[in-house]
């Protein structure tokens, strides 16, 4: 995945620039979505349930935890709405990459932006139905694989830096078993936010 190496070699980057005192939590050069997320709605456009590969996922499940998962411990405040004007936009997709679980892609209007290089007014984070059917997800797991997105669309950005901190969007959050936003995730947020 493209973006991931990118993100690896930005984090380095600020990883020597700092002499080693980086932050756990990392952000795309601290650009945000415009307005905040303390208030407004993200929205799910996938049905109840989702057959892959002969077996049910409740991806719409996934997405509503995850984002209660983030407003109970956080700043972060969206709640689920209508498509217009939605802030986030989840959905599932299947794209043919096994061991990618999910995406997110930030709009500033109508420009895409793969690495955010301003500020977003909205995001569209996705489920890869692939990736969480080869490797059988748990519905845990790919719960927290949408929180892990729905971070992405705050502004967080992958850690390298400082690994044993728990933290969903550390990379290998699954492996170590993050599987809901941790204190390093929600004062990133709040932070950046300046909340
Ligand atoms: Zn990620």
């Amino acid at each position: 995945m493209k973006k991931v190496v990118s993100m690896l070699l930005i984090s380095v980057f600020a990883f020597v620039l700092t002499g080693g005192n980086a932050m756990a939590y990392q952000y795309f050069n601290f650009y945000r979505m415009e307005g905040g997320i303390s208030e407004g709605h993200y929205s799910i456009q996938t049905s109840v349930t989702v057959v892959y590969n002969g077996k049910t996922y409740y991806i719409m499940r996934a997405f509503n935890n995850a984002f209660t998962d983030w407003r109970q411990r956080s700043i972060a405040n969206l709640v689920s709405g209508n498509l217009t004007d939605a802030k986030v936009v989840a959905y599932s997709v299947d794209l043919d990459d096994k061991h990618l679980y999910g995406i997110c892609i930030w709009y500033k209007g109508s420009t895409r932006m793969d690495i955010p290089n301003d500020h977003w007014t909205k995001a569209y984070i996705a489920l890869n139905l692939k990736g969480i059917d080869y490797h059988q997800l748990t519905e845990t797991e790919y719960t927290a694989v949408a929180a892990h997105e729905i971070g992405h669309a705050f502004g967080l950005a992958h850690d390298v830096g400082t690994a044993q901190k728990p933290k969903i969007m550390d990379e290998a959050f699954l492996v170590k078993g993050w599987y809901v936003p941790q204190d390093d995730d929600v004062t990133g947020v709040r932070k950046l936010y300046e909340l």
